[in-house]
């Protein structure tokens, strides 16, 4: 018989929305427990300095500011474990959780702050000069290459607002489209094509980004000719979506069509009463540390009320 402990509020995942659940969560006296997950600090702790979260005026580094976040919960009273959640039973209340494939957990309430994964191409390089020009956030990293050319790969809507957000900041960029249309909503794609420090590569892949300990150039390809380009270059985007961390959700929550977690609006109600989502598993649009703590703050604010009519 595995071992079974019993919650009052179980938090999953350990990004900005994780935590900031942990903080509201603790202070309201729910007793939350966070399972941290694979990569504990989430999508933060791969990026260098992040300058736009309000409250740090000389900037912060990713992963220094998710400890700080970890601290703060822990001081408030969260107990934040290793661990992962390996499979979920919300059939019936308490809500049953399993970790890392050994222990069952039940509780009242569940967060769920999974977060998402960027997709990368592949390449070798790309993740050799992450965080050395290569990165999957021009809103975190954009800010750096003032001045310099820069390129992006993707099509999307993402991968527009990105390109746009980019060419306020930076000389040129360069956006490499596989296909010789985009993906992304018409009015987007208007929107890079009138710009005129955006050039568009249609039916370019690129080959490999260049540079010893950081980019200074990419080679990319013409996937119609076999033509081989190299441009010169400071940084590299890659936009090419996101995956949210809602597998193990699969048949029990309500998701749309890309498994993002669908909450019910102004609120991190799932479609299951006592089961929240924050953070980037529930947010295709902002994704911002900033957004995904408020959701976190919503989560356990929503929880609170929830176990507070099971006390009554
Ligand atoms: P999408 O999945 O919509 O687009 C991904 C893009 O990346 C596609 O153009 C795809 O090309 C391209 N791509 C995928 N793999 C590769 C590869 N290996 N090499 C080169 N290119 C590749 O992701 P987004 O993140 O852009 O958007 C996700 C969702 O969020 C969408 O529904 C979007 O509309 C929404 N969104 C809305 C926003 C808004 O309303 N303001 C802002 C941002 C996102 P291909 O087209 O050839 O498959």
């Amino acid at each position: 018989m595995p071992d079974t402990e019993k919650l009052h509020c179980l938090i999953i995942g350990s990004g900005p929305a994780g935590y900031t659940a942990a903080i509201y969560a603790a202070r309201a006296n729910l007793k939350p427990v966070l399972y941290q997950g694979l990569q504990p600090g989430g999508q933060l702790t791969i990026t260098t300095e992040v300058e736009n979260y309000p409250g740090y005026p000389n900037g912060i580094m990713g992963p220094q500011m998710m400890i700080d976040f970890e601290q703060q919960a822990q001081r408030m009273g969260a107990d934040i474990r290793w661990g992962m959640a390996t499979k979920v039973d919300f059939s019936s209340k308490p809500f049953k959780v399993e970790i890392d494939e050994e222990k069952w957990i039940e509780a009242d309430a569940v967060i769920i702050a999974t977060g998402a994964s960027a997709k990368w191409l592949g390449l070798e390089s790309e993740q050799r000069l992450n965080g050395h020009g290569v990165s999957a956030c021009a809103v975190c990293d954009g800010f750096f290459f003032k001045g310099q050319e820069v390129a992006i790969v993707g099509a999307g809507d993402t991968a527009c607002e990105e390109a746009l957000y980019l060419s306020k900041l930076c000389s040129t960029v360069h956006m490499l489209v596989r296909r010789g249309e985009m993906r992304a909503s018409k009015v987007m794609q208007d929107r890079v094509l009138k710009t005129a420090n955006i050039i568009v590569y249609w039916n370019t892949d690129p080959i490999e980004v260049l540079g010893d300990k950081k980019v200074d150039s990419l080679k990319m390809q013409n996937n119609k000719t076999g033509e081989e380009t190299i441009i010169p270059l400071k940084a590299f985007f890659v936009a090419i979506g996101h995956k949210p961390n809602a597998d193990l959700f699969k048949g029990w929550l309500d998701m749309d069509e890309q498994g993002y977690l669908l909450t019910q609006p102004g609120s991190a109600k799932t479609n299951i009463e006592g089961v929240y989502a924050c953070g980037d598993v529930q947010d295709k649009i902002y994704r911002q540390a900033v957004s995904a703590a408020g959701s976190g703050c919503m989560a356990a604010l929503d929880a609170e009320r929830y176990l507070g009519t099971l006390d009554a």
